[in-house]
């Protein structure tokens, strides 16, 4: 059938594309992307010729395969429809569809070639009446000018997007309510702008990941269209992308994203309009796979490290800062670690008896709880308050038990692992703000004394600075760093100037001196005049033996070879011997 079928030419019937024109040689010129309707003649054209019939590139003459049979190699930028329409013995209709020439081409030879119906031997019909001509269109052709505009804009807007991007991403939701919440009333400002946009964080990122895949893209086809070695347009789109398109807007974003982000929130918001219909499906998507978004939490530990990291950028007084880090740190340390260990404390035997020393001692120590041990200092069996003292005459030498028992303070212990946030707990309570520190001891299963803590001690780790009151006498109380001016009281202004002794013991002394002393018998000195003598100042006397101090001159009675004018009646002896603190005293009454 092929065999018979001969094509001795052509015309263009219609084209989709103005500029069709047949060239002097005959050739025909037709414009790129048209589709063009063929008017074959010949003879033997059926219906399947069609099928037949394809184009095949038209060397140059000064191509060394100038004389090769071009119709060997099919090609694609000319599509024949394989279905002719009226077809006659001598013509048909046939339709083509040209495509784009590549961009560095100006125009194209074609040449039309008809196939065996084996597939195998084709006719090249070396005429120019079967020659096609492609040349460049030009209804697309931007100005040069419009392009170099069109590019920076896409730039622009490549920049636009990765730095949003960043900006907007890198602002956690949380931190946008705070900002939002406490910033300055310019950050106040932004913050309302973009919280509701940031709020649907997926949407948002698949919105600027599109528009900037898509900018960058179309910049890269455009650059490639302005020049033309393709591999210049990689090189340069890629430096000019990762330039202006990323680094300096996300070096400026991250900065500066709040700001950027709110003034750009319309832009971004019907960026997320255009994109809706493919990144609201793909956020939806990432919502349910990854879930909602957490936005930053801080742990104690966290929020504390990142205290002190940021100290130097933030306006907060160090004063301040101390007392946040304190009051964080509250529940990881232990009582045993701000305690008064027992042996600096200051405690009473529940023995003592409350006469002036005792007092002096108590008012010495300037404490105003003082814990009271039965026999050892391990052993703490009740609370002694200063304010207990307030009836407490020293000239009657109550015994400290009386006090106690009347009182009946109730002991407030803690384990020394307890946490300071649980101590301060219990004395917020109304527990004694003194609270003695014990430890369990397994062997004996009994508790083991290790100290004191106080109220004042946890407030001391809160805010991190000693607190010194009216009457502290040290300002550390675990190193024992004494306060730079202790007031030291000289109570002896409170002791009676005359020794008072019960009035039957002094009875009882002159009765003796005026029947038993031959120099204070009545006729010589009168019972009146020698009652007198005994209440003159000096004449009864309490000497005190200093423990401390056994060469104390004070110790000596008499002097070895010396004569004295005097003689001793020892009226009362006190032999209390009780240990006040580590310095203990005993006391004699006597009569000189
Ligand atoms: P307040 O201030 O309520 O009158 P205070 O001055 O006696 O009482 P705090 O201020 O609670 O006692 O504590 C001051 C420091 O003295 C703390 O470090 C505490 O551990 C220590 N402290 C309190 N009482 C004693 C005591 N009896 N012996 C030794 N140290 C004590
Ligand atoms: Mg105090």
């Amino acid at each position: 059938m092929s065999s018979s079928t001969v094509i001795i030419g052509m015309r263009v019937e219609n084209s989709t594309k103005p500029g069709t024109t047949v060239l002097e040689d005959g050739t025909i010129q037709v414009v790129e992307g048209s589709t063009i309707r063929l008017r074959i003649f010949g003879q033997g054209i059926h219906r399947p010729t069609c099928q037949m019939i394809y184009f095949a590139d038209l060397p140059d003459a000064s191509d060394a395969n100038a004389n090769a049979d071009p119709c060997i190699k099919k090609t694609s930028d000319m599509l024949v429809n394989p279905y002719c329409h009226d077809v006659r013995n001598t013509t048909a209709l046939l339709d083509v569809a040209v495509q784009i020439l590549r961009k560095e081409i100006e125009f194209k030879n074609y040449v039309m070639c008809l196939e065996d119906h084996s597939g195998k031997s084709r006719y090249w019909f070396s005429d120019h009446n079967l020659m096609i001509q492609v040349i460049e269109g030009d209804e697309f052709k931007l100005p040069l000018w419009l392009k170099i505009l069109l590019a920076v804009i896409l730039l622009a807007l490549s920049g636009m997007f990765s730095g949003l991007n960043l900006g907007l991403m890198s602002l956690d939701p949380m931190e946008l309510r705070i900002v939002k919440n406490c910033g300055t009333p310019m950050e106040r400002k932004y913050a309302t702008r973009i919280e509701p946009v940031r709020r649907h964080g997926n949407y948002l990122l698949c919105s600027l990941l599109l528009g900037n895949v898509l900018v960058n893209a179309s910049f890269t086809i455009l650059f490639d269209s302005m020049v033309s070695a393709s591999i210049l347009a990689i090189v340069a789109s890629t430096f000019g992308i990762v330039l202006f398109g990323e680094i300096i807007p996300q070096a400026l974003c991250c900065r500066h994203g709040l700001e950027v982000g709110a003034k750009t929130i319309v832009i971004t918001k019907f960026v997320m309009l255009l994109t809706f219909p493919l990144s609201y499906p793909m956020s939806k998507i990432l919502d349910y796979v990854l879930g909602q978004e957490m936005g930053l939490r801080y742990n104690r530990e966290k929020l504390m490290e990142m205290l002190r990291l940021t100290e130097p950028y933030m306006d907060l007084l160090k004063q301040e800062l101390n007392i946040i880090q304190g009051a964080l740190e509250l529940r990881t340390k232990a009582v045993q670690h701000v305690m008064t260990p027992l042996h600096d404390c200051f405690l009473l035997n529940s023995n003592a008896i409350l006469d002036f020393n005792t007092m002096t001692e108590i008012m010495e120590s300037g404490y105003t709880r003082i814990p009271i041990y039965d026999k050892e200092r391990t052993n703490i069996v009740d609370m002694l308050y200063v304010k207990d003292l307030a009836f407490v005459d020293p000239d009657d030498c109550t015994p400290l038990k009386t006090i106690t028992k009347f009182y009946n303070h109730p002991v407030h212990f803690v384990y020394q692992n307890t946490k300071l946030d649980a101590v301060l707990e219990e004395f917020k309570k109304g527990k004694s703000h003194l609270a003695i520190v014990v430890k369990k001891n397994e062997v004996e299963n009994e508790d083991e004394v290790l100290g004191i803590v106080t109220l004042e001690d946890v407030i001391e780790e809160i805010i991190k600075s000693e607190i010194l009151d009216e009457s502290d006498l040290y300002t550390d109380n675990r190193a024992r760093r004494r306060d730079a001016s202790p007031r030291k009281w000289d109570f002896s202004a409170f002791r009676g100037t005359e020794l008072k002794i019960s009035p039957q013991l002094l009875l009882a002394a002159h009765r003796f001196l005026s029947t038993e002393v031959l120099q204070f018998c009545p006729s010589l000195i009168s019972e009146k005049y020698l009652l007198r003598l005994l209440k003159h100042p000096g004449v009864i006397c309490e000497l005190k033996f200093d423990e401390q101090n056994k060469e104390s001159p004070g110790h000596n009675l008499y002097e070895k070879n010396k004569p004295a004018d005097y003689f001793i009646l020892i009226l009362q002896v006190l032999c209390w011997h009780f240990l006040l603190s580590p310095h203990s005293q005993g006391s004699t009454n006597c009569m000189a």
